[in-house]
């Protein structure tokens, strides 16, 4: 099986390699073409106002749409959870989401920059040691719809959730050496 990261901005090297590193067959998506074979998706951070500008002048945005309605397995991290999300809070007039995954973000809702914090998360469906949780900028989910599942949480907010072969965090899971997260996603 082949899997896409969208590689329009941002973290997306990092999480070819993490994946490579397992085996897989990774393809970088840049164009509506480049999502041809491919039978699941990462959408890493970055800065999310950015990848939707990008996603739109490169005609991505129907084609991602798709990709993720059509029950293929696609991970969300920080802004990829903004993108993927049914409403989007404090961003951009122009910003787009998916709507893929029925939940409320908002950016950059643990504070700015200087705010960013590292933090080890127990998460039940990785089991033990907990994972080591990156958050840069991260945004908050602020709501989560009936179809969704919490899978852990940071300070009583979700911090990684899932509804059907969505699974979305609001950490960075590309930046620790510990593959558990990209090993669920890669099982789904
Ligand atoms: N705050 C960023 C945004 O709004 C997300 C940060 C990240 O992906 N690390 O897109």
């Amino acid at each position: 099986m082949t899997t896409g990261v969208l590689a329009l901005q941002g973290a997306f090297a990092l999480h070819q390699s993490r994946l490579e590193s397992l085996g897989e067959q990774v393809v970088q998506v840049r164009a509506p073409a480049d999502l041809q074979g491919v039978e699941r998706l990462v959408i890493p951070g970055g800065e999310s106002t950015t990848v939707s500008m990008l996603a739109e002048r490169f005609d991505l945005l129907g084609p991602l749409t798709e990709f993720a309605q059509s029950g293929k397995a696609v991970l969300g991290t920080c802004a990829g959870a903004i993108l993927l999300s049914a409403e989007i809070q404090d961003g951009r007039a122009d910003q787009h989401c998916l709507g893929a995954i029925d939940i409320s973000t908002r950016r950059n809702g643990f504070g700015r920059q200087v705010d960013s914090f590292e933090q080890d998360v127990q998460i039940p469906v990785l089991g033990d040691p907990p994972f080591h949780a990156v958050c840069i900028r991260a945004p908050v989910i602020s709501r989560v719809g009936e179809s969704v599942t919490v899978l852990a949480t940071i300070d009583s907010r979700p911090a990684l959730v899932r509804s059907g072969a969505i699974i979305v965090s609001i950490f960075h899971p590309e930046l620790v050496e510990d593959l558990r997260l990209h090993h669920l996603f890669l099982s789904l």
